[in-house]
C-alpha cells in the first residue's frame, strides 16, 4: 500500500468539510464520512463508534461491516480493542487483531474476516467522544503516517460532533450537550438550587476545523504564537515577582517558546487542519498524557501547556473570557476551579456553584460557605458537558448536579426546595424564642461568619452573636496584604452590624490549606500539621500585632472578644496573650480609646490542649472547641481527604467521652466553653453536645433554626440516659441509639 501524502490528507479533509456543509441528516453524514475515509485510506472497513453514555460506546456508522449492526453493537469502555482505544486515549494498531489481547469478536458485525485494525480516539480537549476505526483483510501494520492521518481526521470528526453535525435527527445517537446528565461530585456547601449554567470561562468554539490554505493558516498560527510569547514575556517582566513565582513563570515561558510545539501544530496544518483545530489537537494529546502522568510536577507543567493552548485559542478566535454573553436568570456558576476573589465578585448573584476540581477546604469553598451558596465540588466533566444557559439543579446536600434534567427529576427537586423553604419559614417563627429544652436548659446559639456579607444573617437567623469570625477570609480574597486602617474599618463595620451582640474574632488562621496569594508558600510534607495558625503568628508576630491593633481600634470603647486558633500548649496561649496585652499598653499610650472589656480565648483544636495544666483553664477567658480540626487529629483522618473524611463519626462514643472530659475540665475552673465546628450545626450532633454539657454552639446561620427546633423538643436528661446506655452496651457510635430514641419522640 502506498504511503499517504499530505495532499491525500488535505483532500480527504476538504471532502469531509463538504459533507458537513451539505444539507443532510446526521446519519447520512456519518455514512458518507465512513465511506470517504475507507476510500481515502484504501481499507475495506471504516467505522465510527460514539459514546452513548460515559461508559458505553455504540457503533454509529460503518462502511464494510454489516449494516444491521449499526446502533445495535455496543461495548463498555475498556472492552475489546475499540473500548481499549477509548479508555487509554491512545491508538491501537495491529496486523492480527484476533490475536491481540482483549480482542472481542462481535458476530453481528461480520468483522472476523478483517485482520488488520487501526483505531484512534475521537476526542476534543480531553473530552472522549468516540473511536474511529479502519480495518482491512490483508494482515499489515499501519504506518506512522497513516496513524497520524487518521488522528487528524478524528480531530475534525470531534469538532463536527461538537458542532452537532450528527445529532440533527432522531437517530438515537448520543446527542451531545442535549441529553440530561447527572454528575456525582462531593458536597462543598449544603443547600439546593435551581438555575441556569453560567460558565466562568466559556469554551472556545471552533467553527472551521478544516482549512484550504495551509500557507495562510501557518502565518496565522505563527502570528498568534508570537503574540502569546510577548504576553508571557510581559508577565515575567513584572517587578513584583518573587523568586518562586519567577521560576514557575520561566517554565511557562519555556513552553510558549517551545519549537516542538509550534512544529507539531504546523504539521497538523499541513495535513489540512485549521490553526484552531491544530491547537486543539495538540491540546487533546497533552490532556491524554496528563491523565497518565503520576508525577505532580510534570502534571503541573502539562497543565501549563493546557493553559497556554487556551490562551492561544482565544487569540486566534478573538473569543475572550468575556464573550459578551448575558448572564442568565438564576445563574449557577460552572468552572474547573475559581479563585476566592473572583467568586466573591460574583457574590450573592449566584444561586449555586459547581466545580470540576476544588476541595472542601479550598478558598472557593470557604467563600461559598460564607455566602451560603450551595456548592458541589469534584463534578468531573461538568465543564465539558455544560453550555451557557443550560438548565441545572444543584444538590449541595448530596454533592450532585443534574444538568438538563428530565422534568420528573426537576419536579421532585422543586418539591425538595419547597420543603426546605417551608421548614425555614417554620424556623423563622422560632427566631425570637430561646433554644430552651424541655428540661429547662437554655443553649445559646451563635453563628459562624467571615465576610461582612454574612452579617445580615445575624438578626434574620436569631443568632445570639457571632461565635466564630474567621478573619483570614479578608486576607485570602485580596492580592496583597491588607493595611491596618483597612482592617480596623472593616472590623468596626462588623461590630456595628452586630448591634452590640458579641463577636468572637479569631486571629489569622493561615497555613495548611489556606495559603495567602502574596505570601511565599511553604512546601511542607503535611501542612495540616505544619506551620499554621498561631504557630505562624508567634514566629512572625508582625501580622498578628497589626491585626490586634486593628481590632482594638475597631472596638473603640466597645467590648472586644478575640481568640487564637490552634493553641496546642499553654505557653503558646501565654505568648499570644502577652502580645495582646503589649498592644493594649501601646495603643493606650498612643491615646486610643480602649475596649470597655476584653475577652481573650483559645480554640481547642488539638487533643493536647485538653490535657493542659489547670493554670491554662484559669487564665483563658473561654475555650472554643474547633471540632473540624479536633476531629481530624483525634481520629487521624484528614478533613480534606474524601477517602477518609466521612469515615469517623462525631457521635463515636470515644470522641464524645473526650468532649465530656473537656467539659469537665472547663467546669472545674468555671471556664466558659463553646463548640464552633461544622458538627454544631447538625441537629442530632448538636443534641449530643448539649447533653454532654455544652451550653454554647456556633454554626452556619442556616443551621440555627433546625438546631433550635430540635433542642426545644427534648429533655437533655433523657438524651444523657441514651448515651449512658449506649456506652454500657459498648456501642461504637451513639447515632443508631439516638436516632431510635428520637423516633419515639412524638412532638
Ligand atoms: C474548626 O477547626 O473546627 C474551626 C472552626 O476552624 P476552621 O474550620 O476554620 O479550621
Ligand atoms: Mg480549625
Amino acid at each position: 500500500m502506498p504511503e499517504r501524502s499530505e495532499s491525500d490528507s488535505r483532500k480527504l479533509l476538504r471532502r469531509l468539510r463538504d459533507v458537513l456543509g451539505a444539507q443532510a441528516r446526521g446519519q447520512e453524514r456519518l455514512d458518507q464520512i465512513t465511506h470517504l475515509i475507507a476510500d481515502s485510506m484504501r481499507t475495506e472497513v471504516c467505522s465510527i463508534y460514539l459514546f452513548r453514555d460515559p461508559e458505553t460506546l455504540e457503533l454509529c456508522a460503518t462502511e464494510g461491516l454489516k449494516k444491521e449492526s449499526v446502533h445495535q453493537t455496543r461495548m463498555k469502555l475498556g472492552e475489546g480493542l475499540v473500548g481499549r482505544v477509548a479508555r487509554t486515549n491512545t491508538p491501537v494498531n495491529t496486523a492480527d487483531a484476533p490475536a491481540e489481547k482483549g480482542f472481542r469478536y462481535m458476530p453481528e458485525t461480520g468483522e472476523e474476516i478483517y485482520s488488520s485494525f487501526l483505531g484512534v480516539p475521537i476526542q476534543r480537549v480531553g473530552e472522549k467522544l468516540g473511536v474511529l476505526v479502519v480495518q482491512s483483510k490483508t494482515a499489515r501494520q499501519f504506518s506512522d503516517d497513516e496513524i497520524y492521518a487518521l488522528e487528524v481526521v478524528a480531530m475534525v470528526l470531534a469538532e463536527m460532533t461538537e458542532l452537532g453535525a450528527f445529532t440533527s435527527d432522531e437517530d438515537g445517537m448520543r446527542a451531545l450537550h442535549r441529553q440530561p446528565v447527572m454528575l456525582r461530585g462531593s458536597t462543598g456547601q449544603e443547600g439546593a438550587a435551581e438555575g441556569h449554567v453560567w460558565l466562568h470561562e466559556p469554551r472556545v468554539v471552533v467553527t472551521n476545523p478544516v482549512a484550504d490554505d495551509p500557507v495562510a493558516e501557518i502565518e496565522r498560527i505563527r502570528a498568534a504564537v508570537g503574540q502569546l510569547r510577548v504576553s508571557v514575556d510581559d508577565l515575567l517582566s513584572a517587578e513584583s515577582l518573587d523568586k518562586d513565582q519567577r521560576q514557575v513563570l520561566e517554565a511557562y515561558r519555556m513552553f510558549a517558546h517551545s519549537r516542538g510545539w509550534l512544529r507539531r501544530m504546523e504539521a497538523d496544518i499541513q495535513n489540512g487542519l485549521s490553526a484552531e483545530a491544530a491547537v486543539e489537537k495538540e491540546q487533546s494529546a497533552a490532556r491524554a498524557r496528563l491523565e497518565q502522568v503520576p508525577d505532580a510536577y510534570l502534571r503541573e507543567r502539562l497543565n501549563d501547556l493546557d493553559d497556554l493552548s487556551n490562551r492561544l485559542l482565544r487569540i486566534l478566535t478573538g473569543q475572550g473570557a468575556d464573550t459578551g454573553a448575558e448572564m442568565p436568570e438564576n445563574p449557577v456558576l460552572v468552572a474547573r476551579n475559581i479563585g476566592p476573589a473572583e467568586l466573591l465578585e460574583y457574590g450573592r448573584k449566584l444561586r449555586g456553584v459547581v466545580l470540576e476540581e476544588g476541595s472542601v477546604g479550598s478558598h472557593a469553598a470557604i467563600v461559598a460557605r460564607a455566602l451560603a451558596i450551595p456548592l458541589v465540588i469534584h463534578a468531573r466533566r461538568i465543564t465539558a458537558e455544560a453550555l451557557n444557559g443550560d438548565h441545572i439543579l444543584v444538590d449541595g446536600d448530596q454533592g450532585i448536579a443534574h444538568l438538563r434534567p428530565e422534568e420528573t427529576v426537576a419536579r421532585a427537586f422543586r418539591d425538595k426546595i419547597a420543603m426546605q423553604t417551608e421548614a425555614q419559614a417554620r424556623y423563622a417563627s422560632l427566631r425570637d424564642l430561646p433554644a430552651l429544652t424541655k428540661c429547662g436548659t437554655t443553649i445559646s446559639l451563635h453563628m459562624n461568619a467571615g465576610l461582612m456579607a454574612d452579617l445580615p444573617s445575624l438578626s434574620g437567623s436569631g443568632a445570639d452573636g457571632v461565635g466564630l469570625f474567621r478573619t483570614e477570609l479578608q486576607f485570602l480574597v485580596r492580592n496583597k496584604m491588607p493595611r491596618r486602617a483597612e482592617l480596623a474599618g472593616l472590623y468596626a463595620r462588623v461590630m456595628d452590624a452586630a448591634k452590640g451582640k458579641r463577636v468572637a474574632f479569631r486571629t489569622l488562621d493561615i497555613g495548611s490549606d489556606k495559603v495567602l496569594p502574596y505570601m511565599k508558600p511553604n512546601d511542607e510534607p503535611n501542612p495540616a500539621m505544619g506551620w499554621r495558625a498561631i504557630r505562624v503568628g508567634l514566629d512572625k508576630p508582625g501580622v498578628l500585632r497589626m491585626q490586634i491593633q486593628a481590632l482594638l481600634r475597631a472596638a473603640n470603647g466597645r467590648p472586644l472578644t478575640l481568640m487564637f486558633p490552634f493553641i496546642t500548649e499553654f505557653s503558646e496561649f501565654q505568648q499570644a496573650r502577652s502580645h495582646v496585652l503589649r498592644e493594649v499598653h501601646r495603643e493606650r499610650s498612643l491615646g486610643h480609646v480602649m475596649p470597655a472589656s476584653l475577652e481573650i480565648g483559645a480554640m481547642l483544636e488539638t487533643p493536647s490542649l485538653a490535657f493542659a495544666p489547670k493554670a491554662f483553664f484559669e487564665l483563658t477567658d473561654f475555650v472554643s472547641i474547633g471540632g473540624n480540626d479536633l476531629k481530624q487529629f483525634f481520629f487521624a483522618a484528614d478533613r480534606e481527604n474524601e477517602r477518609v473524611r466521612r469515615r469517623y463519626d462525631v457521635l463515636n462514643l470515644s470522641f464524645l467521652d473526650f468532649i465530656g472530659q473537656i467539659v469537665a475540665r472547663c467546669a472545674e475552673t468555671g471556664t466558659p466553653l463553646s463548640f464552633c465546628g461544622e458538627d454544631a450545626g447538625r441537629p442530632v450532633e448538636a443534641l449530643a453536645l448539649a447533653a454532654l454539657g455544652l451550653r454554647s454552639l456556633s454554626m452556619r446561620p442556616a443551621s440555627i433554626g433546625p438546631v433550635k427546633a430540635l433542642l426545644r423538643r427534648v429533655d437533655l436528661g433523657q438524651v444523657r440516659a441514651v448515651i449512658d446506655a449506649a456506652r454500657a452496651r459498648g456501642d461504637a457510635s451513639l447515632r443508631p441509639a439516638l436516632m431510635d430514641w428520637l423516633a419515639t419522640q412524638t412532638d
